[in-house]
């Protein structure tokens, strides 16, 4: 038997990056998570983050995003994780973009 987990599924939001989900014990530490997956340092971001959604005992194995069945780290398949990243870095690169053209402030 896998040890008894107590881990949570979260939907973490924050303004300026698309939407993270991460697996952790606690809110604190899911921040700490959806900063890392932002890149970004959780100084800056942890007191901007807000919970979407909070899902205890998620289901192993299914992808948060997609709902298939898949085998890897939780919480959702490799095919999910690339277009969340995708999608946050291409979120990045248009924020910058704005921010020379002066149009986000
Ligand atoms: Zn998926």
């Amino acid at each position: 038997m896998a040890k008894k987990s107590r881990e949570i599924l979260w939907e973490v939001g924050c303004e300026g990056h698309t939407d993270a989900w991460v697996v952790a014990e606690n809110w604190e530490l899911a921040t700490v998570e959806a900063a890392a997956f932002w890149d970004v340092p959780w100084a800056k971001v942890a007191a901007r983050c807000v919970c979407k959604q909070r899902i205890p005992g998620a289901p192993r194995n299914v992808c948060c995003r997609c709902g298939r069945v898949y085998y890897g780290p939780a919480p959702m398949c490799g095919a999910c994780r690339e277009t969340v990243r995708t999608e946050e870095y291409l979120l990045q690169q248009a924020r910058r973009r704005g921010y020379r053209t002066g149009k986000l402030a």
